[in-house]
């Protein structure tokens, strides 16, 4: 099959078609629509935050664990590399890649959940329609307008979920706009549903490259899976002699042999649904089932994976303790701000909605400004010191 990208297929989002920004902006003389938007995300403030930000594991844990900044360059990679075999907009798919996390709070999943239980009866807060928040509001970088005013394909893609209550309410705000799928079942473009599968093949590998390094899983433990399992045996049938040296090499081998039959059964399958529903144009594609995909066995296999990574490592006790104490954290700073909002810089002290701005403010901290302002306004020290 050949897999090597050509010209944009007529499925794939074209930014002379796109719906364009919401303020409307002369064209860039030598840039399409998306890569303007990719190029105002790198340039973001909350891009540039995502390096001091947990993937996994803790910021200042190790050096050379994934953070929220290389977890990221690691979705554009993947994404990028598909879209290009698929004829799908790299730059699109590049966008909203870099752009997907931009949301999430200190602390990874451990500061999401708190910030949802503190703001439950404020409106709710989850991470992907904060993304969204941080490049239509909260980034102020322009003279004309709040936000980085990005096209309509690139939001779209980065609210890639969203609940029936908030789409109603974006509706109400912006009839027709980023929340009329969730509400008409429809899909989004294939170059954000590539995005998001993107997300899940980087962060099932490198997930379980990290839980190795770390030492809280082991290659032997992984080995009752069947995608590590098939992916080990081929790479010692290969090169019998890494059954005997240091496993890092042994893992490194198995793993990027994964990524790859991952990438190429997303192509492979994706094809196919494509070949079959024959859409005419990105319109089509909105109105037809999701076609970006695995394989059914592929997916059974990363289900299966995704299964241990749950059990074995996000709920290991030495991660679980880490996230309880992440979660005072940032628990007690919520309780602070909101009775103290003087106590946060001028512009979130000033909003009249103060539960909203606490949250905004929270989940823009890096984990390490996170754990110095606790320290700062508790006297306690929950983390050692990250200086
Ligand atoms: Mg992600």
């Amino acid at each position: 099959m050949a897999m090597l990208g050509g010209p944009l297929a007529p499925y794939a989002s074209d930014p002379a078609q796109g719906r364009g920004r919401r303020h409307p902006e002369a064209p860039a003389p030598t840039r399409n629509d998306y890569q303007r938007d990719r190029d105002r995300i790198v340039h973001s403030t909350a891009f540039r935050r995502l390096v001091y930000k947990t993937q996994v594991f803790l910021n200042h844990e190790g050096d050379l664990f994934r953070t929220r900044l290389t977890h990221t360059l690691e979705v554009a990679q993947l994404g990028r590399s598909i879209a290009r075999s698929l004829g799908l907009h790299e730059d699109l798919v590049e966008a909203i890649a870099l752009a997907h996390d931009l949301g999430h709070t200190p602390f990874g999943h451990a500061g999401q959940d708190v910030l949802q239980a503190c703001m439950a009866a404020h409106g709710g807060f989850e991470h992907n329609l904060q993304s969204l928040r941080v490049v239509d509001v909260l980034e102020q970088r322009y003279p004309a307008f709040d936000g980085l005013n990005l096209t309509f394909e690139t939001r779209e893609g980065i609210l890639k979920h969203c609940a029936l209550r908030v789409a109603r309410w974006i509706e109400q705000h912006e009839p027709g706009g980023v929340g009329a799928r969730f509400l008409a079942r429809s899909q989004p473009s294939l170059e954000a549903q590539l995005a998001n599968l993107a997300d899940e093949i980087a962060y099932n590998a490198h997930d379980v490259d990290d839980g190795v390094r770390s030492g809280l899983i082991t290659l032997g433990q992984l080995g009752d899976l069947r995608l590590i399992a098939r992916f080990r045996d081929e790479a010692l049938a290969e090169y019998p002699a890494l059954a005997q040296g240091p496993q890092r090499r042994l893992l490194f081998e198995t793993l990027r042999r994964m990524l790859s039959a991952q990438v190429y059964d997303v192509i492979r399958h994706t094809r196919t649904a494509l070949q079959q529903h024959a859409p005419a144009d990105a319109q089509a594609v909105r109105q037809a089932p999701p076609l970006v995909g695995f394989s059914e066995a592929m997916r059974a296999d990363s289900a299966e994976l995704k299964r241990f990574l749950m059990r074995r490592l996000y709920r290991h006790p030495v991660v679980m303790d880490t996230t309880e104490r992440a979660k005072r954290v940032l628990r007690e700073l919520f309780e602070i701000y909101v009775d103290r909002p003087q106590e946060m810089p001028a512009d979130y002290a000033a909003s009249p909605l103060r539960e909203r701005a606490v949250a905004d403010y929270i989940a823009g901290m890096t984990d390490r400004f996170a754990i110095r302002e606790h320290v700062r306004l508790t006297g306690t020290r929950l983390f050692r010191s990250t200086d």
